[in-house]
This record gives structure tokens, C-alpha cells and sequence, in this order.
């Protein structure tokens, strides 16, 4: 057995992996970049930053992605115990203050006896060492250029963005009102901006015409991007109402009087002391000076301060269904996995879930034990199995959701919608919990 590992990324998928695989007894050598040169969403030296949105989405499991949370705290997962430890009130959703949650895995993962953290950027992957590969959406292009080499020309590229994020006493709350949609939890979370249709189509005027930054997405017709993460003007661009069957959906959004609102733009808490707002669904790639003309026109916002603006990035994944395998291996390098946002799936939740699954499969190659392949009654085995069965000619990022999981059976078809997703959600976990101890 090799004396040491290689995982290269000390984000949501390294820092899962690294934290696993010291678990197993496994000496880690674990790169990471961030703190010799930042990539241009980043803003902390911490380790695992959450570097737009601070939510990793719901927690209820009948959603897929509750789930798949649920299944990864089955495992242990690092990334998990990170966001409960440091969660922030967002009704249903398991929502973090990012710092909080950034410094306790850095704390854990450098006070780890088996882990040694090199701050260095890997440019040449040694094929001879095993190696997980977990460089994310925004790997250096010294090593784009190597996995290039290394899997052959199927690499994909696109973009993706951030939202602006906002001073809570810049707000209005004379206009603006605290209430969740359909008034979920205990608590009121959100910051709403109510806005009537003669509000809203002014506002949608001059979001279409607003100058956006240079080189943006549609100069670029085969450049790609999240569709969970569209820029709002590119949304706007869509159609008239196209925003209002997205972030700025009023259904459930009433105002405190109970009378209904046309259009309501959603501001969601973005740190613990509860200072900051981010502007929920409005990554965009428009000009700052641009954020803050026509931003300033949403009723509440007249006075917003941005503390950041919204930035667009490019995003890099590989074409998985040709070069990996069920347990995240290269097909053609036993020694190389990939894990994270780089292997296609989406999301902070998705990215740190494939870490798991790529170092337990890692530690069993190691142990001369069969690796495992993850049944697609669970999530993550949808979603695994997703990244290597779509045809390659099409292949796109994915979310966590139940239609990659594998049907229920036919008693079961015809049960209520909620309690469809209940069984998923029940077999799901006791999948999971087999996959667990056979790992052991
Ligand atoms: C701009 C942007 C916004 C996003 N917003 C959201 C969101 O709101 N919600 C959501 O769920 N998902 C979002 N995502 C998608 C994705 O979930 C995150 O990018 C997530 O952090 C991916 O996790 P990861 O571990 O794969 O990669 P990362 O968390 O990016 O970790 C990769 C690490 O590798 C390091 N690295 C890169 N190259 C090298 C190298 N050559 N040598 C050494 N280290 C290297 C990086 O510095 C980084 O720390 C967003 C992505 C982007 C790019």
C-alpha cells in the first residue's frame, strides 16, 4: 500500500476527502492554491469557501438534496457537521455563516496529525501516486491544461455568477418586509421587496438595456453556464414575465397586510452578526455602476450599500461519462479520481458528497478491497450515476433531484406526490446505511 495520497483542492470536495481518508488511518498530502494566488471569487485564506450563495439549500427530506445531506451525515460528513455547527436561520434551508463554517474545517483539517497541507499550485498530476483530483469550477489554467492531457481533448468549459451582496441598514424597511415564503419556520428570515406591476416593468426596462461587462456570455453562443445559476438580465432578456416565475416569484410573498404584491425580490442573511444581505437569484454579469442604477430601483433599495457586486466566471467540468467510472476512477488511470463540481455535478451539497464517495472508493483501491458502486436508489448514487450515463455529446452539470434516482416501485407509483417523495426519501436512507457498513 502506497504511503501517502495526493488530494489536490482544499475546497467542499478536498476537504471532504481529505478528512475521510485521514479517518481510515491514510496519510494525506493535501494542495492548495488559494493562499499564493486567489482565483477572483474568493475572498477568504480559509479552506472549503462557500463563494456565492451561503445556503446549501433545503433540509427537509423529501427534498433530494435534504436527502442527499442526510446520506452524507451517514458517512460522517465533514462538510455537514461544518454547516450544523455554524447554520444561520433561513426556514427550511441549512443556511451557514460562511466564515464560521470556512475556519472550523480549516481549524480540523490543519490540526489533523495525518493530513499536511501544501500551499502550492499543482501544474503536473503524477499518474504514479494516488491522486484525487478536486480543483473545482475554477481550477488554475496551468492545470486545465494538464488534466487536458491527461483525458484527452473532452473538456468543457462555461460560465457561471455571483450575486450582489448588501448592507442590511441600507434597507428600507419601511417598504421592505421580513417574512419566509408561505411563512415556513419558526422564524421570519428573508428580507422582501414588494413591487407593484408599474414598479416592476420599469425596473425590468432597464434591466434588459443595462450595459453588461465585457466579454459576456452572449458574444459567445457556445460558451455554457448553470441554468440554476442564470444572471438575472439574462432571465429578464427571456421575456417579460420570465423573472416572475423565478427570483422574483410573489406567490406565498403577501405583503403584512395580507394584500398581494405583483413581483418580490427576496434578500436572504449572509453572516452571523446579520449585517449583510445577498440579493437571492441576482448573480449577474451587468457593469457595477450598472448594479447600483438599476438595482437602486427596486422599492426598499433606493439606499442599498453593495458590499460586493455581482461577478460572472468561467467554470470548468469534465466530460465524465467518457473518463470516469462508477467510483469516480479514470477509467484509462486507476491511481487518478476526480471529485467535486469538477466531475459535472452542481452544487456545494453535490461537489462535497462526490468527495465522499471518491475517497472511500480510494481507500478500498489502497486496501486491494472491490470498490463500490453506489445503488441510484440513494442520491448520490443517482447523481454518480447521472455523470457517467449521460450521453457525453450533451453532457451538463447536475443538481440533486428525484428524477435521477431510480423509480419506486409500481405499489408505489400511484401514492400522493408527498408521499412519493417520503419513500424516496426512506429508501434512499436505508441504502445508504447498507453502502456505510460496507465500506467498513
Ligand atoms: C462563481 C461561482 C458561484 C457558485 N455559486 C454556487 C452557489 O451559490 N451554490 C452552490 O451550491 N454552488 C455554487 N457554485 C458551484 C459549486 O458548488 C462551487 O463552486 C463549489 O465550491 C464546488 O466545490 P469543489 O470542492 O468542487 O470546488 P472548490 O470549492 O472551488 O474547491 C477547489 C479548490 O481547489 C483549489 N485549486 C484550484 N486549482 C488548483 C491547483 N492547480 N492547485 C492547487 N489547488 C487548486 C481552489 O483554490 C479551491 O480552493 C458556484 C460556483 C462558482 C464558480
Amino acid at each position: 500500500m502506497k504511503s501517502y495520497v495526493n488530494v489536490i483542492g482544499a475546497g467542499l470536495a478536498g476537504c471532504e476527502a481529505a478528512y475521510q481518508l485521514s479517518k481510515k488511518g491514510i496519510k494525506v498530502n493535501l494542495y492548495e492554491v488559494k493562499r499564493l494566488q486567489r482565483n477572483p471569487v474568493q475572498n477568504l485564506n480559509s479552506f472549503a469557501e462557500l463563494v456565492c450563495s451561503n445556503s446549501l439549500r433545503s433540509d427537509d427530506l423529501k427534498n433530494a438534496v435534504g436527502t442527499l445531506k442526510e446520506e452524507m451525515r451517514q458517512f460522517d460528513s465533514l462538510i455537514i457537521k461544518a454547516a450544523e455547527k455554524n447554520k444561520l436561520p433561513a426556514g427550511g434551508s441549512l443556511a451557514v455563516d460562511r466564515e464560521n463554517f470556512s475556519n472550523y474545517i480549516t481549524n480540523l483539517i490543519e490540526n489533523d496529525p495525518n493530513i499536511t497541507i501544501i500551499n502550492q499550485e499543482v501544474e503536473k498530476i503524477d499518474t504514479l501516486i494516488p491522486t484525487i483530483i478536486a480543483t473545482g469550477p475554477l481550477t488554475t489554467s496551468s492545470l486545465q491544461k494538464e488534466i487536458q492531457n491527461l483525458i484527452g481533448k473532452d473538456y468543457f468549459y462555461f460560465y457561471d455568477a455571483v450575486a450582489p451582496i448588501i448592507k442590511k441598514d441600507s434597507i428600507n424597511m419601511e417598504i421592505a418586509f421580513k417574512k419566509n415564503r408561505y411563512e415556513k419556520g419558526d422564524t421570519q428570515d428573508y428580507i422582501n421587496c414588494p413591487m407593484n406591476e408599474e414598479q416592476f416593468k420599469k425596473f425590468y426596462q432597464e434591466l434588459i438595456k443595462a450595459e453588461v461587462m465585457e466579454g459576456h456570455l452572449e458574444k459567445d453562443k457556445a460558451l455554457k453556464y448553470f441554468e440554476g445559476c442564470m444572471p438575472i438580465e439574462g432571465m429578464a432578456k427571456r421575456g417579460y414575465k420570465t423573472m416572475l416565475f423565478g427570483p422574483l416569484k410573489p406567490a406565498g410573498l403577501r405583503n403584512l397586510d395580507g394584500s398581494p404584491n405583483f413581483a418580490v425580490v427576496q434578500l436572504r442573511q449572509d453572516n452571523a452578526i446579520d449585517d449583510l444581505y445577498n440579493m437571492v437569484g441576482f448573480q449577474t454579469n451587468l457593469k457595477w455602476p450598472e448594479q447600483k442604477r438599476v438595482f437602486q430601483l427596486i422599492p426598499g433599495l433606493e439606499k442599498a450599500e453593495f458590499v460586493r457586486y455581482g461577478v460572472m466566471h468561467l467554470n470548468n467540468f469534465i466530460n465524465s461519462p467518457k473518463i470516469l467510472n462508477h467510483f469516480l476512477q479514470m477509467k484509462a488511470q486507476e491511481n487518478i479520481f476526480f471529485a467535486g463540481q469538477i466531475t459535472g455535478v452542481e452544487g456545494y451539497v453535490e461537489s462535497a458528497a462526490t468527495g465522499i464517495i471518491a475517497a472511500k472508493n480510494l481507500i478500498n483501491l489502497l486496501e486491494n478491497k472491490p470498490m463500490i458502486q453506489i445503488p441510484t436508489t440513494t442520491v448520490i448514487g443517482g447523481l454518480i450515476n447521472y455523470i457517467n450515463t449521460t450521453s457525453s455529446e450533451n453532457f451538463q452539470p447536475m443538481k440533486a433531484n428525484w428524477s435521477i434516482v431510480a423509480s419506486l416501485p409500481l405499489s408505489q407509483a400511484k401514492a400522493r406526490k408527498e408521499d412519493k417523495k417520503q419513500a424516496y426519501s426512506n429508501r434512499a436512507i436505508e441504502e445508504i446505511k447498507k453502502v456505510v457498513l460496507s465500506f467498513n
